[in-house]
């Protein structure tokens, strides 16, 4: 089997000051985004499984985030059977970050506090967690997570680092799970892109970060190099 855990927002930097050792697996790196304008959640993640950089195609759409992928588009079209859950441009759950956006703009306006945001992402997270852990028992090829707490949370939050901390831990802690349980798989661990703190705000960086459960030297691969390699289940590495 092939597990991707997608987290959205997972800063390299971060990761390195404390030392998240299943966060890095055998070995890790920072992507290198320089083909994008700027890095976009929804575009960086569609570039990704399609293999291909889709910038200018989503930018010119009259809704961003209504940009939809066909599974014969990416690299699932290279596997039997797959599951996806919640991923950018693809299985998108659109209710839940509609309601993700307008906490966030409500924190701004002085409408709801800090804490009904967060928890509207921890319990969005524990879902996605739930059914994601249930889903790689079913003995599919491929099992793509996407869980987008670190971004969620680290707009509000990503210069607070004990909060931030127990953000990674628990990201930490599902790779720890799933690489403890699936140890005959293969694990991808994949950012579109970083955060750097603005204040005790945060903010998109422009790296994102990967790593693989076996040694392998990839360097700073672009998010559009992943397809081939994971439609190979990294075997030409
Ligand atoms: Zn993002």
């Amino acid at each position: 089997m092939l597990i991707i855990l997608g987290y959205d927002g997972l800063e390299y930097d971060f990761v390195q000051k404390h030392d998240f050792k299943n966060l890095k697996q055998q070995s890790f790196g920072k992507t290198d985004l320089s083909d994008f304008s700027q890095p976009r959640t929804i575009v960086i993640w569609s570039s990704f499984m399609a293999g291909k950089n889709l910038e200018k195609e989503i930018l010119a759409k009259p809704v961003m985030w209504a940009s939809k992928l066909k599974p014969q588009d990416t690299f699932l079209k290279n596997f039997k059977s797959h599951f996806t859950i919640d991923v950018p441009g693809f299985s998108y759950i659109k209710e839940q970050h509609d309601l993700e956006r307008k906490l966030l703009k409500g924190f701004f306006d002085k409408k709801n506090d800090v804490k009904a945001f967060d928890k509207c992402a921890f319990d969005h997270h524990k879902r996605i967690k739930q059914e994601f852990f249930k889903e790689l028992e079913s003995s599919k090829e491929l099992v793509f997570g996407y869980f987008n707490l670190a971004d969620l949370v680290g707009h509000l939050s990503f210069g607070l680092n004990a909060k931030m901390k127990i953000i990674y831990q628990e990201l930490d802690d599902i790779a720890k799970q799933v690489q403890e349980k699936y140890s005959d798989s293969t694990i991808l661990i994949i950012s579109d892109h970083g955060m750097k703190a603005i204040g005790k705000f945060g903010d998109h960086s422009n790296h994102g970060f990967w790593s693989l459960n076996r040694k392998v030297d990839l360097g700073n691969p672009k998010p559009t190099d992943f397809a081939s390699l994971i439609s190979k289940n990294f075997k030409s590495v």
